[in-house]
Formats: structure tokens, C-alpha cells, sequence
């Protein structure tokens, strides 16, 4: 049966890679992301435009459609909900999978910085989940999909900020899927590891140039030493990973890797 899915920062990279394997898959998707209210992040996070192109794009799929949400504020997190209900009448799947980056050791880390990263990354999926549960008790198979990451797994230099936020991620996975099981909803975590979307070529691999082919040239030839694999992953890995957690109604409270051999816990 068709399931309707909210995808957060669905506009673009691994959110847009979710939802064009939840519609290519004949279910329906609600995309949120922060459209106009976008604002100044170390990179540039997805703005109207960017979700003005990912509804044309996946609405050629399937049935899409899209709304501006800011995971950090519960009120927009209530009205993407409430579009969602309005649009498809109800709601089964929440995908978590907003989330921003910034590295740097802790003695320049800024605090404004830090707090920004747990707001969107951590405080995001709390927010969104109180949004969404009552409906998701509704749809009787609910179930919630948490991007985490392999940095919620092991800890790295510099990184301590994001590391940080993704184990939280991990553990809020785990205490939701306890806590929500008696409402028939499960609750996973979706572990990718590098996967060359705009956190890694507008951020963790520093380039000089703008053109974004020489970009991921440069990304695939400083990350394919260190994944077992030998290739980074794709925003379709991540699509098809978190389409089967979203469906496999005995799996819950787990952390799936996607990392190529690199990380295997
Ligand atoms: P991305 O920057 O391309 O996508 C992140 C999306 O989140 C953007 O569209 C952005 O606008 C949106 N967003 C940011 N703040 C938001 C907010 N407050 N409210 C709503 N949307 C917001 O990067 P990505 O790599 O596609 O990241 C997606 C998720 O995958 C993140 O949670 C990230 O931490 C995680 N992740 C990425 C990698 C990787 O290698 N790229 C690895 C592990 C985990």
C-alpha cells in the first residue's frame, strides 16, 4: 500500500535522493526544507529555488509535493505536518534527515555555531517527531527515519559539534523506538557515510575552484582511498536504504551503516 513520507531538507543531496526513491516507488512525498526562510550557514543551505526545482523535478516521478519548513522551530514543524494532512490526508512516514555541518577544533569552535548544529541536527528530530506523532499513531504503521550519520558512531578530531549531535541522533533512535512500539510505529537510524553532496564539496574538502565537476573530481580522489569499496556512496544508496527502513515493520531501534565497508558497526 502507498505510504505518504515527509521528507526533511528534502530539497536537495541525501533528502532529495529519499525522496525520489519513495516516489519512484509510488508513494507519496511531502518535501520541507527552508526555501525563502534559507539564512547564512558556512555554505549555503537550499533556498526557494532549490525547492522550486526539486518539486518539478520529482513531481515528473511521482506525487510530490513541497512546503518550507525550519526543523528548529516546533510551529513550522506543526504547519508541515498540517500541509501534509491537508495534501495526502495523512501520514505514515517522517523521514529526520535535515542536517548541517561545520568543523574546527573547540578551542575556535564558535558556541552560537555548536548551538546551530544541535538545534537543526538533534533538537530538529525532537521537534519534528512531537509534530508528527499523533498522526503517525493514526497511520497504524508508522514509522520514523533518522539520517544520523557514521560520525554518530565514531568520534573524529575537529568534529565534535557534529559527532556530538549524530550520537545524540542515535540515542534519541533508539529511546523513540521503545517508547513508541506499543503504537505499532517504528523508529530507525539511517548511518551514511560519504556521500558527495554540498557539505562535502562546498565544506569538508576545501576547493579553489567553483566548477562543480573538477568539485567532485576532486571529492572522488580524496575519499576513494579510504572506503574499502573504493567509490563514495549515493544519494540513491541512501534513498533505497531508508525506503527499506520506512517499510520493514520487524526492524526497529537499529543505526544502518551505508559506508561502503568503511565503518561496520
Ligand atoms: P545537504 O546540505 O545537501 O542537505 C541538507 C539539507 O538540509 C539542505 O537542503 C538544507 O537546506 C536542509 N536544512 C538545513 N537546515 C535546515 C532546517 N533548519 N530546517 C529544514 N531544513 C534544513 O547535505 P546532505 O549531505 O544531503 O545532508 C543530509 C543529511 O545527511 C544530514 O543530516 C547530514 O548530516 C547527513 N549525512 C551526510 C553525509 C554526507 O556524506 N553527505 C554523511 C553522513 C550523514
Amino acid at each position: 500500500m502507498s505510504k505518504v513520507v515527509l521528507v526533511t531538507g528534502g530539497a536537495r543531496g541525501i533528502g532529495l535522493g529519499i525522496v525520489h526513491a519513495f516516489a519512484a516507488a509510488g508513494h507519496q512525498v511531502m518535501i520541507g526544507d527552508l526555501g525563502a526562510g534559507a539564512s547564512d550557514w558556512n555554505y549555503d543551505l537550499s533556498d526557494a529555488n532549490d525547492l522550486d526545482k526539486a518539486l518539478a523535478r520529482e513531481s515528473s516521478v511521482g506525487e510530490v509535493d513541497a512546503c518550507e519548513l525550519n526543523v528548529t522551530k516546533l510551529e513550522s514543524c506543526e504547519r508541515a505536518v498540517a500541509a501534509t494532512l491537508e495534501r495526502f490526508g495523512r501520514l505514515d512516514v517522517l523521514v529526520n534527515n535535515a542536517g548541517i555541518v561545520d568543523t574546527g577544533p573547540i578551542s575556535e569552535f564558535e558556541e552560537e555555531d555548536w548551538d546551530r548544529i544541535f538545534a537543526v541536527n538533534t533538537k530538529g528530530i525532537f521537534l519534528m517527531s512531537k509534530a508528527a506523532l499523533e498522526a503517525l499513531k493514526a497511520s497504524g504503521q508508522g514509522a520514523i527515519v533518522n539520517t544520523a550519520s557514521i560520525a554518530g558512531k565514531q568520534g573524529n578530531a575537529n568534529m565534535s559539534a557534529y559527532c556530538g549531535s549524530k550520537f545524540a541522533a542515535i540515542g534519541i533512535t533508539q529511546s523513540l523506538a521503545l517508547e513508541l512500539a506499543p503504537h505499532n510505529i517504528t523508529v530507525n537510524a539511517l548511518c551514511p557515510g560519504i556521500v558527495g553532496t554540498a557539505m562535502w564539496l562546498e565544506h569538508l574538502i576545501p576547493s579553489n575552484t567553483t566548477e562543480l565537476s573538477e568539485k567532485e573530481r576532486n571529492f572522488e580522489d580524496s575519499v576513494n582511498s579510504m572506503i574499502p569499496l573504493g567509490r563514495p556512496q549515493t544519494t540513491e544508496d541512501m534513498g533505497q536504504a531508508a525506503l527499506y527502513l520506512a517499510t520493514a515493520r520487524n526492524v526497529s531501534g537499529i543505526a544502518l551503516t551505508v559506508a561502503g565497508g568503511m565503518t561496520m558497526n
